[in-house]
């Protein structure tokens, strides 16, 4: 692997031969998420495709002209042209090699792949999530000198790094963008000395023999683990939802309904947390319409009690969100009457989703620690799981409350009781 400047790049890149450029900067996460896996796959393909690096804020005028944008970025380049799509962000492993594979006949790939050499690595601590529970175990273990690693299939924060603002979080006087309390997290961790495998594909989990493959050929063991791996929030499904998440669109009423202090907003959802909720926020809006696909309220009785009393909450029954756009400052959301098939619009400040989350066990392989009705994990105090040695961090685990702070509070017991046992 080579480092290079523009003055090079005809020489280097435009002159023949398949070349993958790596255009990086410094002060970069996913770079440095990047960095070994781009060595790694250097000294697999080496032979056939030539590596280079290319330092992007240093070479500005190049990287606009190949429409570079963001870091890192890798271009793939046969006898001077440029071939396959351009790839950016957090990369993982297995979309270079798809890349790589794609500039190779089948049997130059066949035989790279003969060459491709399982490692294994032992640590004290895996902790599978790096979202702010899975951070926080990182941070005192690896103050306490335990040799730790944190896996995450995504770039470190969870959802902290995707919140617009956070204004709950203690220590700051003014709200924080999620994403800079996920850096300074993520930060924090690193300082410590703990080692960082982010942006992989988690290929399997075993947690009764403490195994962890990742990227199909690396292989980590540990003494014990923490899962921190965290929930996924049901989805409707409907076009724009995703485009409009948290810009708009939210899933969390603690954290947002505050900015919608006299402002109307619609609520998806008929079941407990969503009428729960949909009181919270009537503390703040002045006007809340609910969207229930069935006839009647599915929360327990004294919620729905609560709800009829409350003149701000009127509620669509046997309707379906179908559509959510942006209007100016307002979000529209398209309402399908199950019963008519008629399609309504409705036009509110903002729109609250609860319809649920899932906990993000599917990965944990086939011995699954002792789970809740809901699918989350069960621990003790400690966060200890009934699975020796195996831990449970964050919102994953089978509890109340499920915010940043409850999320710190669990790593960090579940470090500490790690430090004393070890
Ligand atoms: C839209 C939204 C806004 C919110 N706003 C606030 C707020 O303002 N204040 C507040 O206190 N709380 C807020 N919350 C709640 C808060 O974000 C969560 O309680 C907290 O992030 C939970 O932390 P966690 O580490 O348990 O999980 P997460 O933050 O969910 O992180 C889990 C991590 O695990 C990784 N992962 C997933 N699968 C695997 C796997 N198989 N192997 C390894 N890793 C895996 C994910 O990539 C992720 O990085 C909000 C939640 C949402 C959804």
């Amino acid at each position: 692997m080579k480092e290079i400047n523009a003055a090079e790049f005809q020489q280097e890149v435009l002159n023949g031969g398949k070349v993958v450029l790596d255009f990086y900067s410094t002060e970069c996460p996913p770079c440095e998420a990047l960095a070994p896996k781009f060595e790694a796959m250097a000294e697999l393909y080496g032979e056939k495709i030539k590596f280079l690096k290319i330092f992007r804020q240093g070479n500005r005028e190049l990287a606009a002209e190949l429409g570079v944008s963001s870091s890192p970025t890798l271009i793939f380049f046969d006898n001077g042209q440029k071939i396959l799509d351009t790839i950016s962000g957090g990369i993982k492993k297995s979309e270079i090699m798809d890349h790589l594979d794609r500039m190779l006949t089948l049997d130059e790939v066949a035989v790279i792949k003969a060459n491709q050499k399982t490692t294994v690595s032992e640590y004290d601590v895996a902790i599978l999530g790096g979202g702010p529970a899975g951070l926080t175990a990182g941070i005192y273990l690896g103050q306490a000198k335990i040799k730790t690693v944190l896996i995450d299939p995504a770039l470190p924060g969870g959802y902290m790094g995707i919140t617009h603002q956070v204004s709950n979080y203690p220590g700051f006087e003014q709200p924080q963008p999620g994403f800079m309390l996920a850096h300074y997290m993520s930060e924090q961790a690193k300082h410590t000395g703990i080692d960082f495998k982010v942006a992989v594909d988690i290929t399997s989990v075993d947690l009764a023999k403490k195994e962890i493959v990742i990227d199909g050929f690396e292989t980590i063991k540990a003494k014990k683990i923490i899962i921190a791996t965290g929930t996924t929030p049901n989805t409707m499904n409907a076009p724009g939802e995703k485009e409009y998440k948290g810009k708009g669109i939210s899933y969390c009423a603690t954290c947002d309904a505050k900015y919608f202090t006299d402002k109307e907003v619609t609520v998806i959802g008929g079941g407990n947390s969503a009428v729960e909720e949909a009181l919270f926020i009537t503390k703040f809006a002045s006007k809340i319409t609910m969207i229930h696909q069935f006839d009647k309220l599915t929360a327990n009785q004294t919620a729905i009690d609560e709800l009829n009393k409350n003149e701000k909450i009127s509620v669509m029954y046997e309707c379906e969100p179908r559509k959510f756009e942006k209007r100016g400052d307002k979000m529209v959301t398209y309402v399908e009457d199950l019963k008519t098939k008629e399609l309504k619009e409705l036009v509110n400040d903002g729109v609250f989703v609860f319809i649920g989350f899932k906990s993000n066990i599917s990965v944990l392989g086939d011995t699954l620690p002792e789970l809740d009705g809901w699918g989350y994990i069960k621990t003790n105090e400690d966060r200890q799981t009934n699975i020796p040695d195996v831990f449970a961090v964050g919102d994953i685990v089978s509890k109340k409350y499920r915010q940043i702070t409850t999320a710190v509070a669990d790593g960090t017991i579940a470090a500490i009781t790690i430090s004393k046992e070890l």
